[in-house]
């Protein structure tokens, strides 16, 4: 069989491969396309946050189904909740408050505990006697280079490493789409709404991201006010300078609004 993917550091024939899974769908095409492929999957790894979309559930069962393989499922030692409104942070003069907060791009607690929680679960691999080395394979797609630029960067030991077969493959965002979606996967509409099914109260997409979750999510949009109401008033930012406070006050004048135009105002 031609490689899959070629690297220097790694004969795939021989290391255990570890896809990292998030359900998204480049992951997802990642494991559907080993699979077809027959290459075996020593494990997949997918940590729930515990704010990931209610539809994942059923999108992993699907996926395992498809793959007749099991997906293990970490979780954070802390709860995500936790972490956000109560971890009792290390001695700081800038911050004086528990809890992390939202995250923002220069402070992603949160992919960090999620990247850490990974690289512990396939370090203990290495000595479960699984073939050496352990390699997780990530779902970066093609065009997303620098992606794979900074993750090449994370040190691991000495048995493990990363593959970014995607890259390799050449498979963009949009052909893993299409892909997932020929094999029946459509994650019940939300990449009909969202460029990307992260986490619900991810505020790193912005207010167009918040708008969404607001109009199509209304659920979660209200535990994300309560969320808010768990910090501090002066740590509330949630994109840019505003609060989702701010954005749900802003969110409803602009519907008040746009329910009070004429149909030919609002064309
Ligand atoms: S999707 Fe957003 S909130 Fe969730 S882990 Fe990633 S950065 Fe954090």
């Amino acid at each position: 069989m031609t490689a899959p993917f070629i690297s220097n550091a790694c004969d795939w024939r021989t290391a255990s491969l570890v896809p990292s899974f998030s359900g998204g769908k480049d992951s997802t095409y990642l494991v559907l396309r080993l699979h077809e492929l027959g290459i075996k999957m020593a494990d997949i790894v997918y940590f729930d946050t515990g704010w990931e979309f209610p539809h994942m559930d059923a999108h992993i069962a699907q996926v395992e189904d498809i793959i007749k393989q099991k997906i293990t499922r970490l979780i954070p030692r802390e709860s995500f909740d936790f972490l956000f409104a109560q971890k009792v942070r290390a001695r700081s003069t800038k911050y004086s408050f528990t809890g992390y907060g939202w995250p923002s791009a220069s402070r992603r607690w949160c992919t960090g505990q999620k990247q850490r929680a990974i690289d512990a679960y396939t370090k203990a691999l290495t000595w479960k006697g699984f073939a050496l080395p352990v390699i997780q394979c990530i779902g970066y797609a093609a065009d997303e280079p620098k992606r794979v630029e900074k993750h090449s960067k994370t040190r691991l030991s000495r048995f493990q490493g990363f593959e970014y077969p995607m890259m390799a493959w050449g498979v963009t965002e949009a052909q893993a789409l299409e892909y997932c979606k020929e094999r029946g996967l459509f994650w019940d509409g939300l990449y009909d709404i969202f460029d990307r099914v992260s986490c619900w109260c991810c505020p790193l997409g912005g207010i167009s991201r918040a708008e969404k979750v607001y109009h199509h999510f209304p659920e979660l949009w209200q535990r994300m006010l309560e969320m808010e109401s768990w910090l501090p008033e002066q740590y509330r930012s949630y994109a840019g300078k505003h609060t989702v406070s701010d954005l749900d006050r802003r969110f409803s004048e602009e519907n008040a609004r746009r329910l009070r135009q004429s149909p030919q105002e609002a064309a």
